[in-house]
């Protein structure tokens, strides 16, 4: 079994600085740190650390070689990642010493994946293989519809939430995973809770208060707490969880396995600074003690 995960690829460039501009200022930043971002590569990183196959579908610029190496080094497969005529995505993000920021988010190369690349890539998934997208590239509605007809478990993590593009891709859904936010926003969106629109799994985050998954067809519900640590950054939290239920799944582990292992793998996230570049290994995972 592989997971696919049309994704987004980004630079993530942290200035530290004394206080977050304003507008019109000029003020040097204390301290730059670069680090492989983007929810897509976030997701591949974990899936493939939590022990998947994992393809990713994406694009970047000519300037993007050094995230495609990056993303081999963690062993995802790079194959279906394309260079097109854009900049590589990334964000801008200025944090003050409260730990506030201030984000540019450019999508570049992440928004010009072809029809072709998509369907070039998930002609060589199996049924019963894994889909996954988030809202950070194009095609994800076409990716949706494909995953479905070919009888892959198309799963959506409806982040940055928009309730146009999750309600393109809702009607090809196994399974749905949002943070608390984004539940409420799906719910003004639509006038149904996550759990009442007929997807078979539904999951949301809840950051420090854990995680619940309701069966979407029995109206199961399954809370699994967060574990006791200390946060120090909680970017990728989501991402990392992410990954390793799509990764517990596909190895097999039944869904309350798999969240519970996504939930260690998340909580170390949050004890860590950075991105993709600091989501932990299913060993370290499994030897944690909390
Ligand atoms: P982000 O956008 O910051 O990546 P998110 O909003 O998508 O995250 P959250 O619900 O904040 O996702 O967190 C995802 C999971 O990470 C939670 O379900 C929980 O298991 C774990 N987690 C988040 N914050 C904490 C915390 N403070 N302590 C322990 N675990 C946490």
């Amino acid at each position: 079994m592989a997971i696919w995960n049309l994704g987004s690829i980004n630079a993530d460039m942290v200035y530290s600085m004394p206080h977050l501009p304003a507008a019109g200022e000029t003020l040097a930043a204390l301290r730059l740190d670069r680090f492989l971002g983007g929810k897509g590569a976030n997701m591949s990183v974990a899936a493939t650390r939590a022990g998947s196959e994992v393809h990713h579908i994406g694009a970047v610029g000519s300037d993007g070689d050094w995230a495609i190496e990056r993303l081999k080094a963690y062993r995802a497969g790079t194959e279906h990642i394309v260079q097109v005529e854009a900049p590589t995505g990334h964000a801008i993000i200025a944090v003050e010493p409260g730990g506030e920021n201030q984000i540019i988010l450019f999508p570049g190369a992440n928004r010009l994946i072809s029809k072709d690349q998509l369907n070039q890539a998930l002609d060589k998934a199996s049924a019963g293989d894994i889909l996954v997208m988030q809202n950070e590239t194009n095609m994800q509605a076409e990716a949706a519809q494909l995953g479905r007809q070919m009888g892959l478990r198309v799963c959506y993590a409806a982040a940055p939430f928009d309730a146009d593009a999750v309600q393109a891709v809702l009607p090809y859904l196994d399974f749905l995973i949002l943070n608390e936010v984004e539940a409420q926003q799906l719910q003004q969106a639509i006038g149904k809770s996550p759990g009442q629109i007929g997807i078979k799994d539904v999951i949301v985050t809840l950051g420090s208060k854990g995680a619940r998954h309701i069966d979407g067809e029995t109206g199961a519900v399954l809370d699994v707490p967060a574990l006791p640590v200390t946060a120090v950054d909680t970017t990728g939290a989501g991402d990392t969880f992410t990954g390793y239920v799509l990764s517990g799944l596909d190895r097999g582990l039944a869904m309350a396995e798999a969240m519970d292992q996504a939930s260690r793998a998340s909580a170390l996230m949050v004890t860590r600074h950075g991105t993709a570049d600091v989501i932990p290994e299913l060993a370290e995972v499994q030897a944690a003690r909390f």
